[in-house]
């Protein structure tokens, strides 16, 4: 049976963290077995709130690039590509909006929670939510479709933005005759890891996140300061591993002796330093073969640069065949040969 397409991206804004590993990322690892894969490193997306900062996305598109192969995506089973050079996108995204009202982007639940989060953060005036950024999800179905991506996977608050999508996609052929693959979400079951804070999210913003790439001596400054139970003054004091983020963490990164840690938290047999220096020497356990092969991409930057030409390579090469049935359709197809 031939392999569907899957389409998922990320933005680079900053490198990965636990957060973006549990939550997508170590999914791709799986995926990319499944299905014909293509990652895209999203720049033009990161550009929409970061447009003043082009050498942030810059910089965190090879970090990315860099995270993404450390965790084990393949080069040889998956496309890794950049957005950017990727022309086709942007031009389908200037066909596609024509094709929704801009009172449908204003409805879209993603966009307006994000622009209330901007209205909260700049105030009220509404200048911060520039054309670009209302539009971004007729960008994302460009995206999808640019790669006949058949399967997208998402989180549940993603649904609205793949249901845009395939609005959009049955508008086109409804329109111009059957063309575009329809998308359907693949949910993705992975959870939602905590912060350090105990914040339900982890955020670069929230200053709450640990990151594949962390030193042990970041790590250990980050974990010797996570939430733990505050009724627990004293060294032999019972505690509720439950409401502490080391327990947490100690789950999160599988430490085989977890069983043992809530029985002595529970009982007053186990101080919380002894159990954060626990956690921390788990923690660069879990890490250490991501952060091996982080190292060896690291002093291999020209094999990083030479993964994303041609990932990016094959990704152009199969939105280009999408772009040629969009313009024939659209019946904009004036010259056989490429101008
Ligand atoms: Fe948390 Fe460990 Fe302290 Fe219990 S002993 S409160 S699990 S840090």
């Amino acid at each position: 049976m031939e392999k569907k397409n899957i389409l998922t991206g990320i933005r680079p804004t900053g490198r990965l963290h636990l957060g973006h590993y549990f939550g997508a990322t170590s999914n791709w690892v799986k995926l990319q077995e499944e299905y014909n894969s293509y990652f895209e490193i999203a720049d033009v997306q990161a550009l929409t709130d970061n447009f003043n900062n082009p050498e942030k996305v810059r910089i965190n598109v090879r970090e990315i690039a860099i995270d993404l192969l450390s965790i084990g995506i393949d080069p040889n089973k998956a496309t890794i590509f950049v957005q950017s050079t990727i022309p086709e996108i942007a031009e389908l995204t200037v066909y596609y909006s024509n094709l929704v009202t801009m009172s449908r982007l204003y409805r879209n639940p993603t966009v307006k929670t994000e622009i209330k989060q901007k209205k909260a953060l700049f105030g009220n005036s509404g200048e911060s939510v520039t054309y670009g950024f209302v539009g971004y999800p007729v960008s994302q179905a460009a995206d999808i479709t640019a790669f006949d991506g058949a399967l997208i996977p998402v989180g549940e608050d993603q649904l609205p933005l793949v249901e845009q999508t395939r609005e959009i996609v049955h508008k086109f052929n409804s329109i111009y005759g059957e063309t575009l693959t329809v998308p359907e979400h693949y949910l993705s079951k992975t959870p939602r890891i905590k912060g350090l804070d105990g914040n339900e999210k982890m955020g670069k913003s929230l200053g709450n996140a640990i990151y594949l790439a962390d030193s042990e001596e970041e790590i250990s400054k980050k974990i010797m300061s996570a939430v733990t139970d505050p009724n627990k003054i004293r060294k032999d004091d019972p505690a509720n591993p439950d409401i502490c983020m080391v327990y947490y963490y100690h789950n999160v990164v599988k430490n085989p002796n977890v069983e043992t840690v809530c029985m002595e938290c529970k009982n007053g047999s186990r101080g919380c330093v002894a159990c954060k220096k626990e956690l921390i020497s788990s923690m660069m356990e879990f890490l250490k073969p991501i952060q091996e092969k982080r190292h060896y991409y690291e002093e291999h930057p020209k094999e990083v640069d030479k993964i994303l030409l041609n990932g990016s390579r094959v990704a152009r090469k199969q939105a280009k065949e999408v772009m040629k049935r969009v313009k024939k359709s659209m019946k904009i197809d004036y010259f056989e040969e490429e101008i």
